[in-house]
């Protein structure tokens, strides 16, 4: 087991940031918050082994920020990150913890926005820096004390910025900062650069790494599919369509998530309900039995809550958010194939989680197959074989039951009996979509959902590329739209488009309309007038380490 703390309580933070994390909804620390934050709390040096996914951005901010002190203004702690992208979610992730201390300002520092207000921000007392190498040796060019009295630094991807070639603002920042300071190192892998970097800059640093001892997973067929963190939810409900289960259980990060989820699935007819910490424990008892008994078919829970579940209808499980390591994922997906029985492991993974699902893969040794969302077609088939299944045991005897009153009906209608048979079809289905066509205008479109390549079965029906080309969302009056060829697949989400294209081409953000990010490609509403300009501008700009190259976007 990797979490046995009695939650965040037992690490005697800051009330306030206690306060600040509850409120966040997180019940159990990860496994590398738990090894990290007494380590950082109590000032050593450290480097710890982790990736994105198991929440190693709290594992320092939480101790970085019980350390400083909210009464001196003045920068105090120092994180760098590789990316803008990063830089931009640590601070924010910063501004989350620190909501109930008064007085803790946070700003992000990196390239392509304007290097006045940053400054700025810094000389006005911010004590958190989070800043991208280079931009910040830009800074220490201009005031070489800019960072004199910054006690903490964390490094965090170290690994990633060693890739992007910040090897040599690296140093010019450590010899910035005062040789005091605690120094913490975070990184996915440790290659020798790395060990070198520790060894030269690090004072006597404790070593965290999540265990990761290769797991046996037999009997459980395991997939997983690529979305976006705000398209779970719609995605869970288009896998449920094709899925044959008999009990289900989904896993989130969140209480809420568990309110949020359960309640979306019971809306459309589910027999569903949450489990978390917050319940009290005679009622988790009984959601427990009820999904025993068949009273419920999904609980969603959190992994603290579905501690010691063990319900032997469970044919799938569905890790709708990412666990924090191999060996809670392996603990999860164990609670399906109970008794020799088949299982199905399904695992959601958002564009920067990849890495994460490479490790498990590593750790597990089986390959987790990428699987797509169902199309149309598939969700159709799924429909028509569950009524199929619901008739078939009632045509043996429905005749004798009901066959006279059949007759009665087609005499007293008029009509003929097929006629008759629709109108108990649309009856019983109860309004449900049976055709294709209107499967396709109920589904929300799950843009990271469209098959790379359009599948045989298809024939010559549209592809979801052609569906949005011919319905494209109306645009509003002077916006044009733009094109990208970035897309899910390279890991680009709405935010990162927003953040370059606001920072590089110096707009306001009411400028910028609608983005849609697409597997392959995004859209990006911009204005028409100055388009021309503001695409020159954004010529040589990069998101997530690719080039940009927005185009006008016909659609013709
Ligand atoms: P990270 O690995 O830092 O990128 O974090 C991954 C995600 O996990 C973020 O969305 C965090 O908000 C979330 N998270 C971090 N710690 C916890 C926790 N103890 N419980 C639930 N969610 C968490």
């Amino acid at each position: 087991m990797t979490q046995e703390t009695g939650g965040f309580a037992a690490f005697n933070l800051n009330p306030n940031i206690l306060a600040a994390v509850a409120a966040t909804g997180y019940e159990e620390p990860s496994a590398i918050q738990h090894q990290s934050i007494p380590i950082i709390m109590a000032g050593h040096d450290m480097i710890g082994q982790a990736q994105t996914g198991t929440g190693k951005t709290a594992a320092f901010a939480l101790p970085i920020l019980h350390r400083i002190d909210p009464a001196k203004r003045e920068p105090q702690a120092l994180i760098l990150a590789p990316t803008r992208e990063l830089a931009l979610q640590v601070a924010t992730a910063f501004e989350t913890y620190a909501k109930q201390m008064p007085g803790v300002t946070v700003v992000a520092v990196y390239g392509g926005a304007p290097m006045g207000p940053q400054l700025k921000a810094i000389r006005n007392g911010a004590q958190i820096v989070v800043a991208t190498p280079g931009r910040l040796c830009d800074h220490l060019r201009r005031d070489e004390k800019v960072l004199a009295t910054v006690n903490h630094l964390v490094l965090d991807e170290a690994d990633e910025m060693l890739k992007l070639g910040f090897m040599d603002d690296l140093e010019v920042i450590f010899k910035s900062l005062p040789a005091t300071r605690q120094t913490v190192l975070f990184s996915a892998t440790l290659p020798q650069s790395i060990r070198a970097i520790a060894e030269r800059h690090l004072r006597d640093p404790q070593h965290v790494k999540i265990q990761t001892k290769t797991q046996t997973v037999t009997a459980i067929e395991q997939a997983h599919l690529l979305v976006h963190a705000d398209q779970k939810t719609s995605a869970v409900l288009s896998l449920l369509e094709v899925e044959d289960f008999d009990a289900l259980i989904m896993f989130v990060r969140t209480k809420q998530a568990t309110l949020d989820l359960a309640s979306a699935l019971e809306a459309k007819g589910y027999k569903a309900a949450a489990l978390n910490g917050d319940i009290a424990q005679n009622q988790r008892e009984r959601v427990i039995d009820s999904l025993k008994d068949g009273r419920l078919d999904i609980v969603v829970a959190t992994d603290v809550a579905a501690r010691g579940l063990d319900v032997p209808r469970i044919t799938h499980v569905f890790n709708v958010d990412m666990p924090y390591d191999p060996e809670s994922y392996v603990h999860r997906i164990g609670r399906t194939g109970r008794a020799g029985r088949e299982g199905r492991a399904l695992l959601l993974v958002t564009p920067r989680e990849r890495r994460m699902l490479q490790v498990i893969e590593r750790v597990t040794g089986q390959k987790v197959a990428e699987v797509r969302l169902p199309d149309a077609q598939a969700v159709l088939d799924a429909r028509i074989k569950k009524l199929t299944n619901s008739l078939t045991p009632l045509v043996a005897d429905a005749e004798s039951t009901h066959g006279d009153l059949l007759d009665r009906l087609i005499a007293d209608i008029g009509c003929s009996p097929r006629a008759l048979a629709a109108a108990l079809l649309r009856k019983a289905t109860n309004g449900q979509a049976l055709t294709l066509a209107a499967i396709e205008r109920e589904r929300p479109l799950v843009p990271n959902s469209a098959p790379r390549e359009r599948s045989e079965r298809s024939g010559d029906r549209p592809d979801r590329g052609d569906r949005e080309r011919r319905a494209p969302v109306p645009l509003a009056e002077g916006r044009a739209r733009c094109r990208t060829a970035l897309g899910a697949r390279d890991g680009i989400a709405a935010k990162n488009l927003l953040g370059a294209i606001l920072n590089e081409g110096g707009l306001a953000r009411e400028a910028i309309g609608r983005i849609q990010v697409r597997d392959s490609f995004s859209l990006v509403e911009l204005p028409e007038v100055g388009l021309e300009s503001l695409l020159a501008k954004l010529k040589d700009t990069r998101v997530a380490g690719k080039q940009l190259k927005l185009r006008r976007y016909r659609e013709d």
